[in-house]
């Protein structure tokens, strides 16, 4: 068997470390041929000094530099690059198979889109892609031949529970819904009233899954999930409507099917996204991920309930930027990425997330999604109007 060459775009990060994780188990199948990150230059030495890829890409020639010197010194042979180029050179190389997509954020939709054009196999964390440019990027999957896999949790496990090519669509299969598991995440609990109060430290403080820091914040807010309502829409060609979001607190349901018949397919596993890397990364075949069994008898018992879109505004806001559609979704994206990076600075409140996400999706019509430049210009506008709502302390 010819061992695939991965390129990992977030190498550095959550995903990309278990990804890493799993090539580590797997040494016959696969190697990791590119490690792409943005300035973290330690953690993404150490990763060329176990893995020898053929090249390795950061920010900016500054931060190259210092890589391959460091490279030379320990005597590997990686080339060093940088910048934006660096990364669609890399998704897009000839000698290249599967990219695994884990840049968090809009800083992806450029080289992902690139591997799809290029017909590569994609496995996708990088939810945003979808949700800036859903159709773009299926219509470039579709007309290139790529094979798009998802690796977001909940996405792998309906993708699993679905028994046919996902991509005939889901009326052949029988499906009434798609039922999208979420955590609640650390704040479901808490009282209405503190919400305005709390910290970036409570936030990223997730209950059940360790993650990079805007994911978790996402996952306080709920805007994950909405996000994840936008992605599971492209993905498995289905609309709003029959995409339901139940609240399972232990993670262990990861999604489930409902079928016209009554039949309801579920996927379960321990809350480690070794277990969607490990699958995307094999498919169709079963690979060992490093993931202990689930024990059912120590979980004993799985709780469901309804969301609540007064204390997570941002799942009611996702849901309807996904009916106005056009670039309305990548308006939502970028006010988040906005929202919550100034979260993360003290700069705003928890509960001034979904408020100033509101508030530029209310000042800025949504257009067609037209092109990539469209989507960049709608992308860009959104946060600008964002920021200055922001400096003008319009939103607290
Ligand atoms: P993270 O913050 O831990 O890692 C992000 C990675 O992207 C890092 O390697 C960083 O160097 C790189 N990066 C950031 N900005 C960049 C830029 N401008 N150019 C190049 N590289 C850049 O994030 P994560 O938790 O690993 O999440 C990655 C993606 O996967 C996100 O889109 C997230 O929504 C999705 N995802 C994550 C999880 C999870 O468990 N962590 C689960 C499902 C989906
Ligand atoms: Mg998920």
């Amino acid at each position: 068997m010819k061992r695939q060459n991965i390129t990992v775009l977030g190498a550095t990060g959550s995903i990309g470390v278990n990804t890493l994780d799993v090539i580590r188990r797997h040494p016959d199948r696969y190697r990791a041929y590119a490690l792409c990150a943005h300035s973290q230059v330690d953690k993404l030495f150490e990763q060329c000094r176990e893995f020898h890829p053929a090249y390795a890409v950061v920010r900016d020639e500054r931060l190259a530099d210092e890589l391959a010197l460091r490279c030379r010194n320990a005597g590997l042979s990686t080339t060093v690059c940088h910048g934006v180029e660096a990364l669609v050179a890399m998704a897009t190389h000839s000698e290249v198979d599967t990219v695994m997509a884990a840049i968090v954020g809009a800083a992806g939709l450029g080289p992902t889109l690139a591997a799809a054009r290029a017909g590569k196999k994609i496995l996708l964390a990088n939810k945003e892609v979808l949700v800036m440019a859903g159709e773009l990027f299926m219509h470039a999957v579709r007309e290139n031949n790529a094979v798009l896999l998802p690796v977001d949790s909940e996405h792998n496990a309906i993708f699993q529970s679905l028994p046919l090519d996902f991509s005939r669509g889901l009326s052949i299969c029988g499906v009434r819904r798609i039922l999208l598991t979420a955590s609640g995440g650390p704040f479901r609990s808490t009282p209405l009233a503190a919400l305005a109060d709390v910290t970036p430290e409570a936030a990223c403080a997730h209950p059940n899954w360790v993650m990079g820091r805007k994911i978790s914040v996402d996952s306080a807010s709920m805007m994950n999930k909405g996000l994840e309502v936008i992605e599971a829409h492209w993905l498995f060609a289905c609309p709003g409507e029959q995409i339901q979001v139940v609240v399972h607190p232990q993670s262990v349901i990861h999604s489930l099917v409902e079928y016209t018949d009554g039949s309801v397919l579920a996927q379960l596993g321990n809350p480690d996204m070794r277990t969607p890397i490990a699958y995307a990364l094999a498919y169709p075949e079963r690979i060992d991920a490093g993931v202990p069994p689930l024990d059912l008898f120590q979980i004993a018992r799985l709780d469901f309930e309804a969301p609540d879109f007064e204390r997570f505004p941002c799942l009611g806001l996702a849901y309807a930027a996904l009916s106005v559609g056009g670039t309305a979704p990548a308006i939502l994206n970028a006010a988040n990425e906005v929202a919550v990076a100034a979260f993360l600075d003290r700069r705003l409140s928890f509960t001034g997330i979904p408020r100033l996400i509101e508030e530029t999706l209310r000042v800025m019509p949504a257009g067609p999604e037209g092109s990539l430049a469209d989507v960049l210009m709608a992308d860009a506008e959104a946060r600008r109007i964002a920021d200055s709502l922001i400096r003008e302390s319009a939103i607290a």
